[in-house]
């Protein structure tokens, strides 16, 4: 058995309006722009201009420290990281290597369908700008600057994980950080989330780290899985190999976690690092500061916490109601009104949800309103009107956006707007042509009363809540 470590370089793309040093549109999706409509000087690295960080970026950046649980760092810097590549156009990346802004993060997630909890520990989430794209198109090689000087901020993890399900329940949990405080959509499918996946393999705990592997840009929770699993094997049957594994021991000492920083180094001299002449020390002031303490974020973690062990969700709860946060607010909106926390999880995650799956409609799509959706738990927690008849309104309020009362008007659903002498009647009979039961009641046999409800209600065409029934027929055989 190999022990599997993993650690993490995730570059997010911040969903701010404009680039990071200039004015160009940051659009989140590139697919729909002309190439190179979405450029000028700055951007494109023409002589003479300058960059300007932008606050908007300066501020997402922040939030998203401040989400990782970051040390914030008061004085700051940007550095050049030079290389050579077309999509480049200056010829240097604008990073921060040597003061990031934010240092020692963590987060803490839930595995194991909510039942365990694993911290994952964060070196850095520094800012830098996104490269331009090249499009391969025969023999020919075009390129667009669309995206050049739109703003990213790196992530860096400790060598913390050990599975490749903590990996990906750690990218569902940051992506969710990102989208509840609307940092960003990292959407992988859309680039918006970009994942390099380091992995090392050892015998023992003690032992130095081996070899480590660099898996890059994988942008799917599916591609990162097989890449772990294959990457593991791999390396498990070279170690197997033995002769082998001895001419990477050499490897191994260099990059056990420890020499991290000498790696960094190796990168320094690779890419040329030095501090950014065109930006000075980013300093903090006090008024950004005390902006940034008095932000509220919405933590997914503190969030699915709260709903397993306040509300007592199980895990179909917890999933149907996270996974989209318009979801969640109309959730959380609910109990905030004081509506019962499960009564609430049970219909939105139930027939809603599937109703919006089923259309494929977003919550702000619904037919209902949310005053109608609030009447509807209303009805729902006086409990006069019994589930089976409340799924039939649900469903028949998505189809016409009717109001449940019109709703149970129409089907006579309401057992009190019903003549109470003709239902006695209806009961009446119904116990009239069952002396014998009757009698077996008397003795005891209490299960006879579903029987008669069972009746009534046939005769009611179902309309009647079987629980009131229950009691008026009790009520008559006393
Ligand atoms: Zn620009
Ligand atoms: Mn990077």
């Amino acid at each position: 058995m190999y022990l599997l470590t993993i650690w993490l370089e995730i570059h997010i793309k911040l969903k701010s309006i404009n680039k990071m040093f200039c004015q160009c549109k940051n659009e989140q999706n590139f697919d729909t722009l002309i190439p190179n409509t979405n450029i000028c000087p700055v951007c494109t690295a023409q002589p003479g201009a300058l960059p300007t960080l932008s606050k908007e970026v300066l501020e997402k950046a922040l939030l998203l420290g401040k989400a990782l649980n970051c040390e914030i760092k008061k004085i700051s810097r940007f550095d050049r990281k030079s290389y050579f590549y077309p999509d480049q156009p200056a010829g240097y990346q604008i990073t921060q290597l040597y003061q990031p802004t934010n240092v020692k993060g963590q987060i803490v997630f839930f595995l194991e369908n909510y039942s365990k909890e694993k911290t994952i520990h964060i070196q850095d989430a520094h800012m830098e700008n996104d490269t331009g794209k090249m499009i391969h198109d025969g023999e020919q090689a075009l390129l667009d600057l669309n995206r050049a000087g739109t703003p990213l901020v790196e992530i860096v993890t400790n060598p913390d994980f050990t599975t490749a399900e903590e990996v990906t329940e750690f990218l569902k949990e940051l992506q969710r950080i990102v989208r509840y405080n609307d940092i960003a959509d990292a959407d992988m499918e859309k680039w918006q989330m970009r994942v390099d996946v380091n992995i090392s393999v050892r015998k023992k705990e003690s032992d130095p780290l081996g070899t480590r592997a660099e898996l890059k840009n994988l942008n799917s929770f599916g591609a990162i899985r097989r890449a772990i699993d294959n990457e593991y094997a791999r390396q498990v049957e070279l170690c197997e190999k033995g002769e082998k594994f001895a001419q990477q021991t050499r490897w191994r000492d260099d990059m056990k976690w420890t020499s991290y920083m000498m790696r960094s180094k190796e990168d320094a001299l690779d890419y040329r690092y030095f501090p950014e002449p065109d930006l000075p020390p980013l300093v903090l002031g006090d008024e950004i500061m005390k902006r940034l303490d008095g932000v509220a974020l919405e933590i997914p973690h503190h969030i699915i916490k709260k709903m397993k062990e306040e509300y007592g969700f199980n895990k179909e709860y917890i999933n149907g109601l996270i996974w989209d946060k318009d979801m969640l607010d109309y959730f959380l909106g609910c109990v905030k009104e004081w509506f019962d926390p499960k009564t609430s999880a049970k219909w939105l995650v139930g027939p809603i949800a599937a109703w919006m799956k089923e259309n494929i409609k977003t919550v702000h799509e619904l037919p209902i309103t949310p005053k109608q959706c609030k009447e509807f738990l209303t009805i729902v927690q006086e409990g006069k009107i019994g589930d089976s008849q409340m799924k039939i309104v649900m469903d028949e309020m998505l189809m016409t956006g009717k109001s449940a009362e019109e709703i149970i008007k129409e089907k006579w659903f309401d057992a009190n707007e019903m003549d109470a002498l003709e239902i006695e009647w209806i009961i009446q009979s119904v116990l009239d042509g069952h002396p014998d039961l009757i009698e077996q009641y008397k003795w005891g046999k209490v299960t006879v009363l579903w029987f008669f409800v069972g009746q009534v209600m046939k005769k009611t065409w179902g309309k009647m809540n079987p629980k009131a029934v229950g009691e008026m027929i009790e009520k008559l055989l006393r």
